[in-house]
Formats: structure tokens, sequence, C-alpha cells
């Protein structure tokens, strides 16, 4: 499947739709998610079109793979959750209700966040 470049964070990376932004550098953008979760809920992505996990792991660089999980770890420490704990989430297709095409993982965190994942209802 093609990139779609209409999605909602290619409009953010070209600067048609502000973002509160908390990281940033030439591989990677992060910024807060527009309908938090939890204290800390930041969506961290890279700046190169993948549209999922999948799209990134076969043709990102490892370049772009280690600036996006260091990102991770680095924006995780600068806002207090490095020591208390956090969760990533990367949803990817179907499935996982995936939202949004082009690959992000989302760092949680702040407070207690229970288990991890709840029991499948018919209707999800
Ligand atoms: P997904 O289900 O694709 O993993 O999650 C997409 C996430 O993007 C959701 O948590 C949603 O709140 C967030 N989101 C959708 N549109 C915007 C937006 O315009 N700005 C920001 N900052 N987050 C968005």
């Amino acid at each position: 499947m093609a990139y779609d470049s209409n999605n909602i964070f290619a409009k953010i990376l070209r600067g048609e739709i502000p973002n509160d932004t908390v990281y940033e550098d030439e591989r990677v953008l992060a910024f807060r998610d527009i309908q938090p979760q939890t204290p800390v809920h930041v969506l961290v992505i890279p700046k190169g079109e993948y549209e999922s996990m999948d799209d990134f792991a076969e043709n990102g660089s490892d370049a772009e793979i280690a600036a996006v999980f260091r990102a991770v770890a680095s924006i995780a420490r600068d806002h207090g959750v490095a020591d208390s704990g956090y969760r990533l989430l990367a949803n990817t297709g179907a499935d996982a209700h995936q939202e949004v095409a082009h690959f992000h993982v989302h760092v949680f965190g702040g407070r207690r966040l229970g288990r991890m994942i709840r029991p499948a209802r018919d209707d999800d």
C-alpha cells in the first residue's frame, strides 16, 4: 500500500496543522497527543514517510530506527517517567485499530497504567 501523504501526521510534519512539540531532531518529531489518555502521552514519529511498524522496520534506515527509539527514551527521561515507568504502544493495522497511517510510537506514563491488554470484546 502506498503512503498516503494526506494523513494527519504528514500534515503536522509539513506544518499545515499545529502541534505541541516536545522533541525534534533531523529524523524525529515528537508531540503531545491531542486526546491524552495519561498525564504523559507523547507521539514519537519518524520524519520519513512510513505508514506502519511493518513499513518502518522494512524500509527505514538503521539511523532512522535508532533515532526514533533513542528519542523515545530521551523523552521519557525528560518527562520524569523513566524511573516510575512508562508504556510504549505502536498500533499496527486494522486489528490494532491504527487510526493514523504514519508510523508512531505512543509514550504513556505519569500514573499507574494497569495491566497491558484488557479482554477483547466483539464491538472493539
Ligand atoms: P492510533 O490509533 O493511530 O495509534 O493513534 C492515533 C493517535 O493520534 C490518537 O491517540 C489521537 O488522539 C492522535 N491524534 C489524532 N489526530 C491528532 C492531531 O491532529 N494532533 C495530535 N497531536 N494528535 C492527534
